[in-house]
Formats: structure tokens, C-alpha cells, sequence
């Protein structure tokens, strides 16, 4: 008998995905766990049944997450990362011999631990001794954080739903901004605008993080596997511009080869399409 793995996108559309075997099943005290092998895209976590992670499409989210605010300021020294589990977000930072330390916030720790037994290669830097991992609310977390500590924010969070609720608050914004130093950035995973189940959270995001920072912006990148493959990300800061203070000749000198991000697909990604622009624009 077929076995296949199913989200619902919304009432009219599912996404399935053909599984070779069920690996594993948890239930925390914030959520239940899955891991699954599918045929196409490979290991597949799931979150209270929704995709966080696959092997194959992995790597376009934590690429366009952070090596996007690290080409704009090559200075960052100090990251928090809010999130993050799969241990995907750090293993990118890992790659900055610039990065001098991260504090990497994940309320669950049965994400890490099974990111660790099923995604050796996604999970490989949890370990690393730059890391500081920390099993918290990242609510508390900022909120109990000294001002102007971090150049660096990345919000590697699950929907607004559970636990991830309070990752989409203007407090917990303010807290974030207060914490970054005076050229600090805040990146988030914006959900997307194409199916109208992840608008509102979208839209929330972004008109929060307007009223908060001086420059917002949203950029794109394509992942197959979250809801219609079309997914944002939120650049937020206190002084740089993605785009005009990008410099592509000192990030390409590093030599950091990656799959899906370069400098010339970092300007694109902001361009957005005409129905996106309007859709922030009108919110
Ligand atoms: N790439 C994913 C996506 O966009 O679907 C996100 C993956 S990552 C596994 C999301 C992580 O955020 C989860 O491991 C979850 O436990 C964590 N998380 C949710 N709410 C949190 C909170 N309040 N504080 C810290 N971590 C939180």
C-alpha cells in the first residue's frame, strides 16, 4: 500500500508528498514531531503536521535567511537566532569566520534533538562552540536581553500559531530592536501572500516591523514545499539598505559557495511582483 504525507494548503488545495517510511513520531510540551522519508525531497520534519524541513529544498530558505543581511553588513560579529531547530540558520552562520558568536534561542528541544539523529547535515553546528544554544521562549529571551547586544537578529520561527505566537508581536519587535546595536538588522521568514491562510500573518509581520524600524523590506525566494512554493522574508534595520549598501565584491571575495544565493539573485529577490507590492502597500 502507498504511503503519502498530506498539508492541507487551504480548503481547495493539498500538497502530498509519497513516503518511503515513517521514522519518527514525538509529542513535546509545545508540539508534535514527525520525521518522515519521502521519495522526492528526501527527510521531511513536520511540526503539528506542517513542513519545517526537507533535505532536498533546504538549503534556498537558510541561504535567502542569512547569507542576505551578511553580504549587506560583512562587519556582524554577534547573531541571535530565535528559532531555528533544524539547526540549518547556524550551520550558514557557521561559514563567516567573522562571526564571532550566536545565541541560538529554540523553545523545543525535541526539534534539536531529532534534527540531530535524522538531519546530520542540516543539524551539523548546533554543536559548534561559537553556538550558544539555549532551550527558552525567545519571547523571554529578548525581553530579558541588554540593549544593543546583537548585530544581528534572524527569526527562524513556525507560523504564528503555538508556540510561535508571540514572535509576531509589536512587543516583541521593540524588545528585538532595542537589543540591536544602533546598525543592527532583524531578518524574519514572512510566510507568503499567494494562498490567503498565510496573508494575515504576512501582513502582520511586516506592518509591525514598519512601525517599528525605519527601513522594512520584503524579499522572495521559491521553496517547493512550503504552502505555494512562493515564500517572504523580512529585512528589517536601523540603517542599512539591502540593496544599495550590498557589496557584492567583498561578500564574493569570501568564497562561500552556495546553492542557491548569489549577489546578483540578492537584488532580484527584492523586486517583487507587482501583486505582492500592492498587497503591502494596501495593508
Ligand atoms: N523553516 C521553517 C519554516 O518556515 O517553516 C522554520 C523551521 S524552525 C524548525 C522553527 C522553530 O521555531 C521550531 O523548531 C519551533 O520550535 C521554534 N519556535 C516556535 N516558537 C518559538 C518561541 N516562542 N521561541 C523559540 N523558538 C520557537
Amino acid at each position: 500500500m502507498e504511503l503519502w504525507y498530506t498539508e492541507q494548503h487551504t480548503d481547495n488545495v493539498n500538497f502530498s508528498l509519497k513516503v518511503k517510511n515513517h521514522l519518527f513520531s514525538g509529542q513535546s510540551e509545545f508540539q508534535k514531531l514527525d520525521v518522515l522519508d519521502t521519495y522526492e525531497y528526501g527527510k521531511l520534519m513536520t511540526l503539528d503536521g506542517l513542513v519545517m524541513v526537507t533535505e532536498k529544498d533546504e538549503f534556498v530558505y537558510h541561504d535567502m535567511i542569512v547569507h542576505v543581511p551578511m553580504a549587506v553588513n560583512p562587519n556582524i560579529k554577534n547573531v541571535l537566532v530565535i528559532g531555528g531547530g533544524d539547526g540549518g540558520t547556524v550551520r550558514e552562520l557557521m561559514r563567516y569566520n567573522s562571526i564571532e558568536h550566536v545565541d541560538m534561542v529554540e523553545i523545543d528541544k525535541l526539534v534539536c534533538d531529532a534534527a540531530k539523529e535524522f538531519f546530520p547535515t542540516i543539524s551539523c553546528d548546533l554543536e559548534n562552540p561559537r553556538v550558544n544554544l539555549l532551550y527558552e521562549d525567545g519571547v523571554k529571551f529578548v525581553e530579558e536581553s541588554e540593549d544593543g547586544k546583537y548585530d544581528l537578529i534572524i527569526i527562524d520561527s513556525t507560523d504564528p500559531i503555538g508556540p510561535g505566537e508571540g514572535l509576531f508581536t509589536t512587543s516583541f519587535y521593540t524588545n528585538c530592536h532595542r537589543i540591536l546595536k544602533e546598525d543592527g538588522i532583524l531578518v524574519n521568514q514572512n510566510e507568503s501572500v499567494f494562498y490567503e491562510p498565510n496573508q494575515d500573518a504576512a501582513m502582520k509581520a511586516n506592518s509591525k516591523l514598519k512601525k517599528i524600524f525605519p527601513l522594512v523590506k520584503v524579499y522572495q525566494a521559491c521553496i517547493p514545499t512550503y504552502p505555494s512554493g512562493y515564500w517572504l522574508f523580512g529585512f528589517a534595520s536601523k540603517k542599512y539598505d539591502p540593496i544599495k549598501d550590498l557589496d557584492a565584491a567583498k561578500w564574493n571575495e569570501l568564497g562561500i559557495k552556495t546553492k542557491y544565493y548569489n549577489t546578483d539573485l540578492h537584488v532580484g529577490s527584492f523586486a517583487l511582483p507587482n501583486f505582492v507590492k500592492e498587497f503591502f502597500e494596501n495593508g
